[in-house]
């Protein structure tokens, strides 16, 4: 992000003047209080809402020269209240999106199924639809799902903040692994410091006005 501003048309400043190198295969964490603009950060990387100034560069590259369906089919998106489809099971909501990539039913499903296990989700819930699934479950549909269409960058909007703390200790723990394993670039929103530590091989905090406080990996944070 080069210099990037957010100004709503109301007149808030969400981000101002940002700047920040988000490295290819490793988890950045956006971390502030709430209002500090880190959602409408996450956002402008997936074209959800455009800068007011500045530019946004994915591999050096303006994002605004690409056609923006192909931006978004290269950047899962999961979010707090995993936003799956309710009147789908866990494996069709699991399942859309390679169907929509062309795939025949039954290598989607296969696919599903591998996802399920990759975010260790039992096969028996396959069958479930997202209100028979506690909040812990549901988030780690919302992964299996972001990882469906195998995009190189995942966003993460306070994906695990709704859950408790022992349910969200293992998907975190998930994270990493998964990450780990297959070399996504990750950028993940929270308010929790602890958890930006626990997740970030870079933190970027951000203050209130959506200005940049630290830019830094977690052992050279700064304490406020
Ligand atoms: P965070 O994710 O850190 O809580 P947001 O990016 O959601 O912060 O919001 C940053 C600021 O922009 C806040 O002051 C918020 O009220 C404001 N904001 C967010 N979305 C809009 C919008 N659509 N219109 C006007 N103001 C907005
Ligand atoms: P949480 O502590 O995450 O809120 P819940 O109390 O929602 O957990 O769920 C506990 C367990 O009960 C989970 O394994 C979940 O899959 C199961 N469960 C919750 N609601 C239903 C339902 N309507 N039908 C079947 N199983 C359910």
């Amino acid at each position: 992000m080069d210099a990037v501003t957010k100004r709503y048309p109301d007149g808030t400043t969400a981000v101002d003047r940002l700047t920040l190198e988000i490295p290819d295969g490793s988890i950045t964490v956006l971390v502030g209080p709430s209002g500090c603009g880190k959602t409408t950060t996450l956002r402008m990387i997936n074209r959800m809402v455009e800068p007011t100034e500045g530019r946004v560069l994915l591999d050096g590259r303006d994002i605004r020269e690409a056609p923006v369906n192909a931006l978004r089919r290269s950047m899962g998106y999961v979010i707090q209240h995993a936003g799956l489809f309710p009147h789908r099971t866990v494996v069709d909501n699991i399942a859309t999106v390679p169907r929509l990539n062309g795939a025949d039913k039954r290598a989607a499903r296969r696919r599903a199924l591998e996802l399920m296990e990759r975010v260790g989700l039992d096969a028996a819930f396959a069958k479930r639809y997202p209100y028979q699934l506690s909040g812990g479950q549901q988030q780690r549909v919302g992964v299996a799902r972001a990882l469906a269409a195998d995009p190189p960058v995942l966003l993460m909007d306070e994906p695990f903040s709704a859950v408790d703390p022992i349910v969200r200790k293992g998907l975190q723990d998930e994270l990493l692994r998964i990450q780990a394993d297959l070399g996504k670039t990750v950028v993940f929103v929270t308010h929790d410091i602890d958890e930006a530590i626990k997740l970030g091989d870079m933190v970027a905090v951000l203050r209130e006005g959506g200005r940049l406080a630290q830019y830094a990996p977690p052992a050279q944070l700064l304490s406020a």
